[in-house]
């Protein structure tokens, strides 16, 4: 990371943003590639298989790069995974296929570098041609709603069929996540846009942004207008903590505020907090306290209400932000915004611990952590009520209930990502479920009587 030194007005010099946004994983090289496919042993029951979400037969994709065919093994990718070009930089490998890897037990502790070997197989494939064909129309059509990664997931698998795919999005852009909620290091070069112009490229799907339906009164519409409709719709609303203060000025939402920078055409003239802190213990948290250290912030500090090891922010992801210097304090617990004439001036926590039979309580040492920025990471809730007069089943949290072929209560209505109550919250875990609700839905449609 570029220093910090010579901060005028929280802010940078102009080439630190530069150094600070650039892509923090660069590409392998070629040389480099071929070094660290030679490392996989190819096992036969590969274990990082079964721990990728999506399957991808990793041994066979990374087979093909020591052949020097990367076409080859962005085919393999890309049959399982369309959006592997971003899950390869965006997935917690540590956690899911590298973690899985033989190699952590050799005597080097080290997995292949699977995703890093994904990203140079997909960015080294021809540019010049689509690696998939679309079948004969079916004059059959879909309506998929959210141009996030299960939506896009799914159109693709269902226009590769021959369906006719209309996908209809409330923002300006499409990629939902990819576009507007990553840490904008991880998608460098408008990589999200690259992505969907190359998912497009296979025909048969209508991009409809800026178009935000009123699921409550025109899902129904939609189930007739439409041989079947798949809803890939997010979350929506964010929680509130309901503290005293919660209201000031200068206490935001993360993914907000992560919107904000990923979108801005001036990095040097964004709102930086001098003395941050961060609400919260997942990756979202990690992202907008790094971004905030890269963009000048003097102090960051992110607290969390459990341990670390409770934190859904990786080991990995932790170290990150601790490298950005970012001070992680776990054991905390936000009770109140400290406010002087409407201005923020800090968040008063209490700390926590657990009692004997593991439960979190409130001790009684509280604690005053100085802020003029507040990000409130603390998660996102479904907006349900847009399906209330419908009759989409749902589970006790909210969420819209799905089968295992991601099939909702409602006849012709699949569903997948976030809003549904699979427990599952990975861009790569979203993939999946749109593929799999579009495999359900071709079965589906070939049953139709013409
Ligand atoms: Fe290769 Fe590791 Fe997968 Fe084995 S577990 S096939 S060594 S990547």
């Amino acid at each position: 990371m570029a220093s910090t030194g010579g901060v005028r007005n929280h802010r940078l010099p102009e080439k630190a943003y530069q150094e600070n946004f650039a892509d923090i994983k660069p590409g392998l090289s070629s040389y480099q590639a071929n070094l660290e496919s030679s490392r996989c042993l190819y096992c036969q029951d590969a274990p990082c298989i079964a721990a990728c979400p999506t399957g991808i037969n990793i041994p066979s994709f990374i087979n093909r790069i020591a052949s020097d065919n990367s076409d080859g093994a962005a085919q393999v990718i890309l049959e399982e995974n369309i959006l592997g070009g971003s899950c390869a930089r965006v997935c917690p490998t540590e956690v899911l296929c590298e973690q899985a890897c033989v190699r952590n037990y050799s005597p080097e502790c080290q997995p292949v570098m699977i995703g890093r070997l994904q990203r140079y197989a997909i960015d080294h494939r021809q540019k010049n041609r689509h690696p998939f064909t679309r079948a004969d129309q079916t004059g059959r059509s879909v309506a998929v709603i959210g141009a996030g990664p299960a939506g896009l997931a799914c159109a693709h698998r269902l226009a590769r069929c021959g369906h006719d795919i209309t996908i209809f999005d409330a923002h300006s852009k499409p990629g939902g996540l990819n576009e507007y909620g990553i840490a904008a290091y991880k998608l460098v070069e408008n990589y999200a846009q690259q992505e969907i112009n190359f998912i497009l490229e296979v025909g048969g799907i209508n991009l409809k942004t800026g178009c935000r339906l009123d699921l409550d009164r025109q899902l129904k519409d939609l189930t007739i207008e439409f041989d079947a409709v798949f809803l890939g719709i997010g979350l929506g609303s964010a929680r509130t903590l309901g503290l005293s203060g919660e209201q000031t000025d200068g206490v935001e939402e993360a993914l907000g505020a992560i919107e904000t920078v990923r979108q801005t055409e001036s990095l040097p003239d964004l709102s930086v907090g001098s003395k941050v802190v961060v609400i919260g213990g997942g990756n979202t948290a990690i992202d907008i306290a790094c971004q905030m250290r890269r963009l000048g912030a003097n102090e960051v500090t992110i607290a969390y209400r459990r341990s670390l090891e409770n934190m859904s922010a990786t080991p990995h992801e932790q170290a990150f932000a601790l490298n950005n210097g970012v001070r992680i304090l776990p054991w905390f617990k936000p009770i109140s915004f400290e406010t002087e004439a409407g201005q923020l001036h800090g968040v008063r926590f209490v700390k926590t611990a657990h009692d004997k039979a593991g439960q979190l309580i409130d001790t009684n040492k509280y604690e005053v952590i100085p802020a003029d920025k507040v990000y409130k990471a603390i998660g996102q809730s479904f907006t349900s009520d847009c399906f209330s007069s419908d009759n989409l089943a749902r589970s006790q949290n909210g969420k819209i209930r799905v089968d295992d072929h991601f099939k909702t209560s409602m006849g012709n209505v699949w569903a997948g990502g976030d809003c549904v109550d699979k427990g599952e919250d990975l861009t790569v875990h979203a993939v999946q479920h749109g593929k799999r609700a579009a495999q359900a839905i071709d079965q589906f449609l070939q049953k139709l009587e013409v």
